[in-house]
């Protein structure tokens, strides 16, 4: 079953009506996992954030369609809340809010637009343990603010904890390997993985081969000046790791 399907997609810049995105064509369907590589500036993490709705881009072509619905014409909020989630490459830290209390609100108000009654804080604790089990992380953190004081590869992990606890049918990570060392890489991805079920996709976004050692795509795509130029298999990116992107570019 299809779950993402973008055809023709051309985005620019708002404020200077700079052309970044031309002609994206993707489909992935349920419980696949894609990997967008590209050299820095060909238009990945533009891509990813026109998914989600990010305000600096307007979208000037092509439509995109989630669970069969039209997702350019939902706000930011109903995406997320239609199954969308996006990892930040540098996730913020909320000072005064738990983790606890913020998963849970992130939680019910999912639940809310889903017409679910909302879960108790005890009921939360059960639905979450074990999900704290499957991305590895300890209790302990839930006391702790959002972020706060968390070292690069806490901090990616906690977002592996936001999606499962968001539950969302496809999950955009951009560059979850950039910065974290190869003990945190693994620790990262392994919480990944533990998440992943026949039912989730996974569109992860890397400059390195590195990652997709560790969580393994089905398809691996190529990004150039705005568009997805190659698409192949986890032998793609093994290419690129030897030759280079000019081995694989198409310009
Ligand atoms: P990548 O993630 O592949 O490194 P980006 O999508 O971040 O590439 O950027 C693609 C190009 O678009 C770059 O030239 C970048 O400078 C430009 N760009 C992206 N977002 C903005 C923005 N908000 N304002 C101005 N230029 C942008
Ligand atoms: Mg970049
Ligand atoms: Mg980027």
């Amino acid at each position: 079953r299809i779950l993402l399907e973008v055809r023709d997609l051309s985005a620019i810049v708002a404020e200077s009506r700079q052309e970044i995105l031309r002609g994206v064509n993707l489909i992935i369907n349920e419980g696949e996992v894609h990997a967008i590589m590209g050299k820095n500036g060909s238009g990945k993490s533009t891509f990813a954030k026109v998914l989600v709705g990010h305000p600096d881009y307007e979208v000037t072509g092509g439509t995109v369609s989630f669970k069969g619905e039209d997702l350019l014409n939902m706000e930011p909020e109903m995406r997320s809340h239609a199954g969308v989630f996006m990892s930040f490459q540098s996730p913020v830290e909320i000072p005064g809010v738990s983790n606890m209390d913020f998963l849970l609100m992130a939680c019910n108000a999912r639940r809310e637009k889903r017409g679910e009654p909302a879960l108790s804080p005890i009921e939360f604790f059960g639905f979450l343990s074990p999900k704290l089990v499957a991305v590895n992380m300890n209790p302990k953190f839930l006391d702790r603010n959002v972020n706060e004081g968390f070292s690069g590869g806490e901090k990616k992990r906690n977002e592996i904890l936001q999606l499962a606890v968001l539950e969302a049918e496809l999950a955009i990570l951009d560059e979850i390997d950039s910065g974290l060392d190869v003990d945190a890489l693994q620790d990262v991805a392994k919480a990944v993985n533990g998440l992943l079920t026949p039912h989730k996709s996974l569109l992860m976004i890397t400059h390195y081969q590195r990652l997709l050692d560790y969580i393994k795509p089905s398809y691996v795509h190529i990004m150039e000046a705005g568009a997805i130029v190659r698409t192949g298999s986890f032998s793609l990116a093994k290419q690129l790791e030897k030759e280079g992107y000019r081995s694989v570019s198409v310009a």
